[in-house]
């Protein structure tokens, strides 16, 4: 039986291992990286090539998006100051999303889905909700897991061990790496 063609955007490795390694035996994955809040590009493109390193030894297709950091900038004008968690991060997770259900649509995906909420400070809470609201809007399926449930932290932390994973200490944009400083 034909597999389903899934898009995965993909924030980084540490988030999206697990994630990986699990839809690629379920569907016919592609994996989308899409992040343009990282930030400097020194971080984008060492994050960015964990998660190429990962596709290629796994044989699983990826679609490399352009880093367009001033959009990002100019999207979240306004909201500089507020903490991680609040309506900045609310606009930059739609936004990534927003891309992927684009790309998803464009390029014949029926369902799509995010590793975001992998992250310690990201909740299905949050991000399910802004995945079924771009799905509805393009006519698509998207996969609604939180995947810190299930044991797939615990694989994560196996896998990053095993392929030596780059770890960074902060979400990815400059706020949150000022924050981070601060601490
Ligand atoms: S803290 Fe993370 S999710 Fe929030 S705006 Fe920055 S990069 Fe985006």
């Amino acid at each position: 039986m034909e597999k389903e063609k899934f898009l995965l955007h993909t924030c980084c490795a540490p988030c999206g291992i697990a994630v990986i390694d699990e839809l690629r035996k379920k569907f016919d994955l592609t994996v989308l990286f899409y992040n343009p809040n990282i930030f400097p590009e020194e971080e984008y493109l060492k994050r960015k090539a964990e998660v190429v390193r990962v596709c290629s030894e796994w044989e699983v297709k990826m679609i490399d998006q352009d880093y367009n950091p001033a959009e990002w900038d100019e999207k979240v004008q306004g909201l500089e100051k507020e903490r991680e968690g609040g309506m900045r991060c609310g606009v930059c997770i739609k936004m990534r999303l927003f891309h992927a259900g684009e790309i998803a649509k464009e390029n014949g995906f029926e369902i799509f889905g995010t590793t975001l909420t992998m992250g310690r400070q990201k909740t299905a809470k949050v991000i399910s909700p802004i995945g079924e609201m771009v799905a509805e809007h393009f006519g698509l399926k998207y996969l609604a897991e939180d995947w810190k449930k299930g044991g797939r932290q615990e694989t994560a932390r196996e896998l990053i061990k095993q392929k030596n994973i780059y770890q960074q200490n902060y979400c990815g944009c400059k706020y949150s790496l000022a924050a981070k400083k601060e601490e």
